[in-house]
């Protein structure tokens, strides 16, 4: 997986190509291209990839070979190897299963959804939206839900060689250029499905946290298909309309500093507003999405 660096063109091609499609697609239907929240959503890439070389490298240099010390195989993805695509296969498989999870627990549990309500704070949906992460996913310690693919013995570089291929399938998922892709819809996460992952509308709400297939979703009853002719709202349910990169990158900790500060003296209320549900509150004055989208 290393050879992956040789297709840096071809991936800022992918990436700048897109990009420069839906732009021209924006002008030719005369619908307005939001600058001012791509111009945050890159602000937050450059900061987040700051943050990565700073601390996220070096904390999997110090991770990764711990982890590997009670591996209970050797799996490398090796050239020449007869075992290669199966264990290739093997290993993308298992890391789409453990992304759903870790994406599912993004949103389910208010830690790792710190970080990752920055994702679903643009109120549009372009391609930027995809580089749109957070900075503090490398220290919130949710990647460790991808802890077991080290213990089955695959090789650092090439989980994050696959890690970066999944990540790189989900930027086109970020549109509103392309339509329902017919029989591709019942396996693969597409750009109608993720649509629906980020829209704030109360029904599709806690919907299709697959990378690149669908299939988990399916399979653990999370899968919601789009609606027709029906306008999508995007962004969070408490929209964020701040164009300062710091503060969108930070409100939700900010709430769990407010929150830490109220409830300090209280260990069990507090563990909950940590880790519970987003919008869970001892009062039952704030509502989580699964109140919103069933009320009662
Ligand atoms: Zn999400
Ligand atoms: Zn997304």
């Amino acid at each position: 997986m290393d050879g992956l660096l040789h297709f840096g063109p071809i991936v800022l091609l992918y990436f700048l190509g897109l990009g420069l499609m839906e732009v021209l697609w924006h002008r030719y239907k005369k619908r307005a291209y939001n600058w001012t929240e791509s111009a945050v959503s890159i602000a937050d890439m450059i900061i987040r990839n700051l943050v990565l070389l700073a601390i996220g490298g070096p904390l999997l240099a110090q991770i990764g070979p711990w982890l590997e010390k009670y591996k209970i195989a050797d799996m490398p993805l090796r050239v020449g190897d007869s075992w290669q695509w199966g264990r290739v296969a093997l290993l993308f498989l298992s890391l789409e299963f453990l992304y759903y999870w870790f994406h599912r627990w993004s949103h389910e549990i208010r830690w790792f959804w710190a970080t990752h309500a920055v994702h679903h704070s643009p109120n549009s949906m372009n391609f930027m939206t995809a580089e749109r992460l957070g900075w503090t996913q490398n220290i919130s310690g949710a990647m460790l839900v991808f802890a077991p693919l080290f213990l089955a013995g695959f090789h650092t570089t090439d989980i994050l060689g696959m890690f970066s291929l999944n990540l790189l399938y989900q930027y086109w998922l970020h549109t509103e250029m392309f339509g329902r892709l017919g029989p591709l819809e019942h396996l693969f996460n597409t750009p109608s499905h993720h649509r629906v992952h980020h829209a704030s509308n109360p029904h599709y709400l806690d919907a299709n946290y697959g990378g690149v297939l669908i299939i988990f979703d399916k399979l653990f009853g999370t899968f919601i298909s789009e609606k027709h002719g029906e306008p999508i709202k995007y962004g969070l349910v408490k929209p964020l309309n701040s164009r300062n990169p710091i503060y969108v990158a930070l409100h939700e900790w900010m709430n769990i500093l407010e929150d830490i500060k109220a409830h300090w003296r209280e260990p069990e209320i507090l563990v909950k507003y940590l880790f519970d549900r987003p919008g869970w509150s001892h009062d039952g004055s704030r509502k989580t999405s699964s109140q919103i989208s069933t009320p009662t």
